[in-house]
């Protein structure tokens, strides 16, 4: 035991002598890491290697040879392997004081909650798509997150932290077009996430995920005396031996700027339905924000059936819109909101596809109040619940 003990001082002897270390503050932080790529490979083994307590990693990929090149934890054997698990596995093996969970599947799939049970998230993305969602998520929870990009020698790290500019801010009016051309010539799918076949090498991924990973550390320590967290970017282009910090400008009419402030935390039944929902903050009559597009029917313009469904817009399959009876590609009719009292009240949240642990917008004229609906995904590790 008392060896243990040594050996766990002696591990983090050399960062500890940096006079603003918490190691034990470090120790009890939960941090969120989305992608398990080349990036995610490296900020978790940062991560892991500093000692902070618990690293719950999210990718619903694979692993294929051409991320050999880059992903430190990956093997030759693991081709078709699930990244998330993999790397949470060969990564808990650096230390056993750190907790890293992977969980294999589309982080779009959870609720705002995870983003609340974590202190930082951590994007280790290669899609717009993918920054838009967890730019939303950071901000309903009012979660600062660390965004990363990387295309040959070239690459970026960025702190974005409510409430000052958000990855939103810094999209141009040509980005949003390409957001809304993918997005009208095919249901944003599962698929558009693996578009990011970018040329790029493991010097400028370890780099990127090396200022990530820093910039977590010092987003632990809440801005101690004599460190500073990133605010906007550090640019580095290796090719010209090039580095710089970019400030982005806050725009004033952002829609990314909703934090849900003070959630009531409510545990609902499994058939819990709208009208609950708006009970659950005291008010009978409001408006429930679902927080993005649900699907709630599919109509066949070839056989004419109509068919009930409930899939946030953001987890549709291309795949989704074929008509089973006819193959005919059917029209799908989303929702944002619902009105209570209405028709719709009496719909359950498991009906329109409400994610698990999600937190609720509920709005009444101007008023804003806040439902965590409480369900940790049973994906999560104990002391994330
Ligand atoms: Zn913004
Ligand atoms: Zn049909």
């Amino acid at each position: 035991m008392t060896i243990a003990v040594e050996l766990g001082e002696k591990r983090y002897d050399r960062q500890e002598r940096i006079g603003w270390w918490d190691q034990e503050r470090l120790a009890q932080s939960r941090v969120l890491v989305i992608g398990a790529g080349a990036l995610g490979n490296e900020i978790v083994k940062n991560l892991v290697l500093v000692g902070v307590g618990s690293i719950v990693v999210v990718d619903f990929d694979t692993v294929e040879l051409s991320n050999l090149a880059r992903c430190v934890f990956f093997r030759e054997e693991d081709e078709g392997r699930p990244k998330a698990s993999t790397l949470a596995e060969r990564a808990s093996a650096l230390n056993p004081n750190v907790k890293v969970h992977g969980i294999d599947g589309d982080a779009r799939a959870f609720g705002a909650g995870i983003a609340l049970r974590a202190d930082v998230m951590v994007g280790a993305l290669d899609s717009r798509e993918a920054r838009l969602f967890t730019n939303r998520l950071a901000w309903r929870a009012g979660r600062p997150w660390v965004d990363g990009a990387i295309e040959a020698l070239m690459g970026i790290a960025r702190v974005f932290s409510p409430p000052d500019s958000c990855y939103e801010c810094t999209l141009t009016d040509a980005d949003f077009e390409i957001l809304a051309h993918r997005q009208s010539c095919r249901l944003l799918s599962r698929e558009d996430l693996l578009d990011g076949k970018v040329p790029t090498t493991a010097t400028t991924s370890s780099i990127v995920a090396g200022l990530e990973a820093q910039e977590v550390v010092k987003l632990l320590h809440h801005d101690v005396d004599g460190v500073k967290s990133l605010d906007g970017a550090m640019v580095f282009d290796g090719a010209n031996n090039d580095a710089y910090p970019l400030r982005y400008p806050f725009d004033d009419d952002c829609i990314a700027h909703h934090t849900y402030t003070d959630p009531v935390e409510w545990e609902p039944a499994l058939n819990a339905t709208f009208a609950d929902v708006t009970a659950a903050v005291g008010w009978d009559d409001a408006i429930v924000e679902l927080g993005d597009d649900h699907v709630v029917r599919w109509t066949c313009p070839g056989c004419e059936t109509v068919t009930p469904a409930g899939t946030p817009v953001a987890l549709v399959r291309f795949g989704d819109a074929e008509c089973p009876k006819c193959a005919e590609v059917r029209q799908p009719e989303a929702i944002s909101s619902i009105g209570v009292p209405s028709d719709d009240a009496a719909l359950t949240l498991i009906d329109l596809g409400v994610r698990p642990d999600e937190v609720l917008a509920v709005r009444r004229g101007l008023d804003y109040r806040y439902v965590w609906v409480k369900s940790p995904a049973p994906e999560l590790p104990e002391e994330w619940w």
